[in-house]
């Protein structure tokens, strides 16, 4: 029987997997890779490891988020989270923007943090290199470390179990993850101290949400890679705009092969979205409200093919974060033009929709005494009511339906990794 608060939020489904707990505390609390419920904390039964729980409760945005203190100036800001200045562009160099997921900014802004010595590592995620299905988190020092981890993996990570080793250490690190993971950050920061001082800069990417390992081997299996296969390399974005899904693997003989390479839009519309987490689907931030810049694709004017030249939409989000874009816009790292702050939405329209209907199925959950996050200061039944009919019914119809298809009453339970 669950009691400590961790467990107990992994089994109500809220936990995004963004590792601050186990960061904090790795003695008495492990990441696992679920297959289905994806990468979840699992903590020791013992007393150490209620103890543990109990403290890693504040650091966790999975269960409470709360936008009150977010400055909000208009509508744009009430939706999306503080936009202060926005751009597209890309990194002027050339092989960062290649390996980049959109435009490279996020790695060009990391290396420009290194380089300009805001910070002595930058804290992400990368693929394992022992088994590139799945990612580990990282502190990179160089050049090299960042762009070995380019291109967004559309698969579970936890860079936050880094924030521990940040908060213990004494330089200063910035921290790359998705909206959820800086949003955990965000909140250590504001009860750790010794954090607060040491995170001079977040990044987020933009995210609509992370599909577990099963979507990763159904996605291999398209490609063609035999199941027995040794993977060496897994590619889901980035080598061009929006870049080919494409992997690398050893054939039985030892010979290396690489598989077909198939469309961003092929893989994540026909294989990988449909395994994304019940929390992604009811997530309010998609576009990293809690950081200092985020960064997403400018889908309004999109590429023409598969592998074009990249470019990035660059969110200011806070004083420090408009304030380092703008030196790494004069420095050269970034070429990138001004764009009116509404251009989140017109690159972001599905995400807006999605942020809408998260009110009607918290409503259908409730409904049904499911338990929900704790969520604060976001205007959601605003922008709830402003979806269409059909869309508002949706939201609570179909959370009905996929809690009775998912059987999310049961709650999550965490297998054990085989040995
Ligand atoms: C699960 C997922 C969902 C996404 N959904 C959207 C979306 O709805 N709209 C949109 O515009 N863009 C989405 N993206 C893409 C992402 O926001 C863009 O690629 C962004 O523009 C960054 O591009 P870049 O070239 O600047 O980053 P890069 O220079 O390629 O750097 C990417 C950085 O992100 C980190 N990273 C990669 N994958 C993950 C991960 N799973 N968790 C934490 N950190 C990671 C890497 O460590 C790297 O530092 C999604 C990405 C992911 C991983
Ligand atoms: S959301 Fe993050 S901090 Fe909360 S339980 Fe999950 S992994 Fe731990
Ligand atoms: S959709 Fe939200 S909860 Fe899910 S991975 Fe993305 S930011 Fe995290």
């Amino acid at each position: 029987m669950t009691t400590d608060p961790i467990s107990k939020i992994v089994a109500r489904n809220l936990c995004t997997g963004c590792g601050a707990c186990a960061g904090a505390f790795p003695q008495a609390i492990q990441m696992r890779e679920d297959p289905i419920h994806g990468r979840r904390p699992v903590v020791a039964d013992s007393l150490e490891g209620q103890q543990a729980s109990a403290a890693a409760l504040k650091l966790c945005a999975g269960q409470n988020s709360d936008w009150s203190d977010l400055p909000v100036q208009d509508d744009i800001d009430a939706d999306w989270g503080p936009v202060l200045e926005t751009w597209e562009g890309w990194a002027s160099d050339p092989e960062t923007r290649f390996k980049g997921s959109s435009g490279g900014a996020v790695t060009a802004l990391a290396e420009f943090a290194l380089s300009s010595g805001l910070a002595k590592g930058v804290a992400h995620i990368t693929a394992r290199k022992d088994d590139p299905r799945l990612n580990e988190a990282v502190i990179s020092e160089d050049r090299a470390g960042l762009l070995a981890a380019a291109g967004s993996r559309y698969a579970q990570a936890s860079p936050c179990e880094m924030l521990g080793p940040i908060a213990a250490g004494d330089a200063p690190v910035a921290f790359i993850g998705k909206p959820c993971d800086v949003a955990s950050a965000h909140r250590a920061a504001k009860s750790v101290p010794a954090l607060a001082d040491k995170l001079p800069l977040t990044i987020s990417i933009f995210c609509a949400g992370a599909p577990n390992l099963v979507a990763t081997q159904s996605l291999l299996d398209h490609l063609g890679v035999p199941k027995e296969a040794k993977v060496l390399d897994l590619r889901y974005r980035g080598h061009g705009w929006p870049g080919l899904m494409q992997a690398k693997w050893q054939d039985g003989d030892g010979q290396q092969r690489e598989s077909r390479g198939i469309p961003y839009a092929e893989g994540w519309g026909r294989i990988l979205q449909s395994e994304r987490r019940w929390r992604c689907r009811i997530c309010t931030d998609h576009t990293g409200a809690f950081a200092d810049i985020s960064v997403g694709d400018p889908w309004h004017a999109p590429p023409e093919g598969n592998e074009d030249a990249g470019r990035s939409l660059i969110v200011a989000r806070s004083p420090r974060g408009r304030a380092f874009v703008r030196a790494a816009i004069a420095a050269g790292v970034l070429v990138a033009d001004a764009r009116a702050r509404s251009v989140i939405e017109e690159a972001q329209p599905n995400l807006r929709a999605t942020h809408g209907a998260v009110w009607g199925r918290l409503v259908a959950m409730r409904a049904v005494g499911l338990p929900t996050p704790k969520l604060r200061g976001q205007r959601l039944f605003a922008t709830w009511r402003s979806l269409p009919v059909k869309a508002k019914l949706q939201s609570v119809l179909g959370t009905w339906k996929r809690i009775l298809r998912e059987r999310l009453w049961t709650g999550v339970s965490i297998s054990e990794p085989k040995a």
